[in-house]
């Protein structure tokens, strides 16, 4: 999955939970999102030409150690790490965080690929029919874009 339709995919993700939360004002709304798409973006650390990595240099050595689609795109890197932001900070960081990273596992499951959500437990993988970057994918960016609109309208 291309990582303009995994931001959007949390993107949705993140309206749809919107509820769950006490909003105070614009601002909380801000940092939200902000927890939503660093979930989001997370799990490609583990991505030799992730885009990230020309911003933030360190993580380059995930890449060396991890491999792609590996522990980083299972169950337990989002449990771990929004427990440590539920401990250390509070639910209104751990839950976007969580729900961001987790739009993405469900995103790169729905690829050809796939991903095994247990690994290294477990090497059973969940795919579906996307191949990234084509026609069908074009079609899900769009759609998944409606869909957002339709929930903020629906919201408010
Ligand atoms: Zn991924």
């Amino acid at each position: 999955m291309l990582a303009r339709t995994h931001f959007v995919f949390g993107l949705l993700f993140g309206v749809i939970f919107l509820p769950l939360l006490k909003f105070g004002n614009l601002f909380d709304y801000f940092i939200y999102f902000i927890f939503i798409e660093l979930g989001v973006l997370f799990p490609d650390l583990d991505h030799p030409k992730a885009k990230v990595h020309k911003k933030i240099f360190v993580s380059k050595i995930i890449p060396l150690i991890f491999s792609h689609r590996g522990i980083f795109h299972s169950i337990f890197p989002p449990i771990i790490l929004s427990g440590g932001l539920f401990y250390f900070l509070k639910e209104f960081y751990a839950l976007p965080f969580f729900v961001g990273y987790f739009s993405h596992l469900l995103g790169d499951a729905l690829t050809i690929q796939g991903i095994a959500f247990f690994q290294p437990f477990s090497n059973f993988k969940i795919h579906g029919l996307l191949v990234t970057g084509s026609f069908t994918e074009k079609i899900i960016f769009y759609s998944i874009i409606v869909l957002i609109l339709f929930r903020i309208y629906y919201l408010f």
